[in-house]
């Protein structure tokens, strides 16, 4: 049995809590801020609920692979409900699509929307995608990152499949004519914190997940999965040690022998009363290699907005897209002048519409969103350039009037901005960026840390900015590849 200190309570650090105490090691978090699930987070506020991060689920299983393992029931926990449409599209010339991953209604839509053979095309496109899929589930997505995975004549094959020079966007340029039909597909990349005109191919796996897999969300908001995991870490005798903060590490002879934390009200907490370290995070110029800090391709950060609406769109859905119409220029400010687009494409997820609790009588509750650049010395999210960006967003939505048939800004109760400053100021996202380093190409994708650490013998990493990657069911990956490692 081993004594570990998990560092951060997002879902990564308390899934790997869980597991390794379930394992039979004795199990601590110190977590910077007061609550569990970092980026998952919830803010309640004049009758409406906000979940602050994810807002849509995929790969249920992984869920119920981690339940069986630890031998509990996932509905005593959370309870994840199906979609039926993942997400309606909107563009500013009236167009609407509404992706469903019902296979008949996808091809009705995609019939009616964009012609009779785009349907063909669109289903060639995710068997092309399943292939990558399947040749990453065990070896990428199901392990630690290590080349012995591909060491066989059959592995090597893989390994340029996997990693050949086709982008996303070259992917979508091969099977689709329909410019908004690439614009739809090429969005995926940025899931993963990237741009899909550099992001490898491979990234057609998302839509490729959703479409198979399902569009979830989590009956009373996503964050009952952080609340869950923090019931279990209870359970499972996790002590989590809230408002504590990594700000130094002693070291010997490759080994991290003290962590030094500093608790809310400014006392230094240190302890090296343990064998292995977590850590769910990798700001810490400590634990990590000084060279990391100099890398220039983080992933992309977001704006948010989350707006209290006084009024029911009928024409919106739980999810919601409406697209830039200079489909290019808005990766080029985020991605190369990395500066904040003003031709942005704009997600609304209403869990209301799912979930009526979650905004008072004939209300809504809009959680907005925009793909922002890290932060960078060429923009200062000021309260007021914040709240200029704000009005932006909303007088763009206000051209789709179609949908929203008049002024937007009248029928809005409150407005609580999230900026990538934010990001890094409450969570410590380097840079504020949400995934840690960008997946843009193979390089950085191979600088990503990995799940054991090259500097520390006695340290592993969990979460989105490791291996396999960012998103919730990754995140929990991510918790069950190193309980393995460990
Ligand atoms: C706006 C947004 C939308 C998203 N949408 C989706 C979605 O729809 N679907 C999906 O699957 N995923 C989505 N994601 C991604 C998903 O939320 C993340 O990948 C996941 O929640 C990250 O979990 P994590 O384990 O990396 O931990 P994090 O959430 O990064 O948590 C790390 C924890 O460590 C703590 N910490 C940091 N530094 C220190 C320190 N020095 N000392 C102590 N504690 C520290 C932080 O406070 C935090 O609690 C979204 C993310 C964001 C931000």
């Amino acid at each position: 049995m081993k004594k570990i200190i998990v560092c951060g309570a997002g879902i990564g650090g308390m899934v790997s809590a869980i597991l390794l105490s379930a394992k039979g090691h004795e199990v601590s978090i110190y977590e910077k801020n007061d609550e569990p699930g970092g980026k998952m987070g919830e803010i309640r506020r004049d009758g409406y609920r906000f979940d602050t991060g994810p807002s849509l689920i995929t790969m249920p299983f992984v869920f119920r692979e981690f339940f069986d393992e630890i031998k509990r029931e996932m509905t005593d926990y959370f309870e994840l409900t199906e979609i039926d449409s993942s997400c309606r599209y909107f563009w500013s010339d009236g167009t609407v699509f509404n992706s469903f991953t019902d296979k008949a209604k996808s091809e009705q839509e995609l019939k009616k929307v964009f012609g009779d053979d785009t349907s063909d095309s669109y289903f060639r496109y995710l068997e092309y995608a399943k292939i990558f899929y399947n040749l990453s589930l065990e070896d990428f997505i199901g392990s630690d990152i290590n080349i012995r995975n591909y060491l066989s004549k059959e592995g090597i094959k893989n390994l340029f499949r996997l990693i050949s020079g086709r982008s996303v966007n070259d992917l979508s340029n091969k099977f689709f004519k329909e410019k908004k039909l690439k614009q739809m597909m090429d969005r995926f990349a940025t899931f993963s914190g990237s741009t899909p005109f550099l992001a490898p191919q491979f990234f057609s796996v998302i839509p490729y997940i959703e479409n198979e897999y399902g569009a979830w969300y989590v009956k009373g908001g996503i964050y009952k999965i952080a609340e869950g995991l923090r019931r279990l870490c209870g359970e499972f005798n996790v002590e989590i040690h809230y408002g504590c903060e990594l700000k130094d590490i002693s070291q010997n002879n490759k080994k991290i022998t003290s962590l030094k934390f500093r608790s809310n009200d400014g006392k230094t907490l240190e302890t090296d009363k343990f064998d292995t370290v977590v850590s769910n995070f990798t700001n810490s110029s400590g634990i990590m290699d000084k060279d990391y800090f100099k890398n220039d391709d983080w992933a992309n950060s977001a704006f948010i907005i989350k707006a209290g609406m006084k009024k029911k769109f009928s024409e919106l859905s739980h999810h919601n897209i409406f697209f830039a119409d200079d489909y290019e220029k808005e990766y080029i400010d985020i991605f190369e002048k990395k500066i904040p687009s003003d031709d942005m494409t704009i997600y609304i997820s209403i869990s209301s519409k799912t979930d009526l609790n979650d905004a008072p009588a004939g209300c809504e509750n809009w959680f907005i969103m925009v793909n922002a650049p890290y932060l960078n010395p060429g923009t200062d999210w000021t309260e007021k350039y914040s709240r200029d960006y704000c009005n932006r967003i909303i007088d763009r939505l206000n051209r789709f009037d179609i949908v929203f048939g008049g002024n937007i800004h009248d029928h809005i109760e409150f407005c609580d901005i999230f900026t990538p400053e934010d990001f890094k100021n409450k969570y410590n996202c380097e840079n504020g960026s949400i995934y840690g380093l960008s997946s843009n190409t193979l390089y950085t994708i191979l600088k990503r840390p990995k799940n054991k650490s090259d500097k520390f013998d006695n340290l592993y990493f969990t979460g989105g900015n490791t291996h396999p990657g960012g998103g919730v069911p990754l995140c929990f990956q991510s918790g069950r590849i190193i309980s393995t490692l460990i």
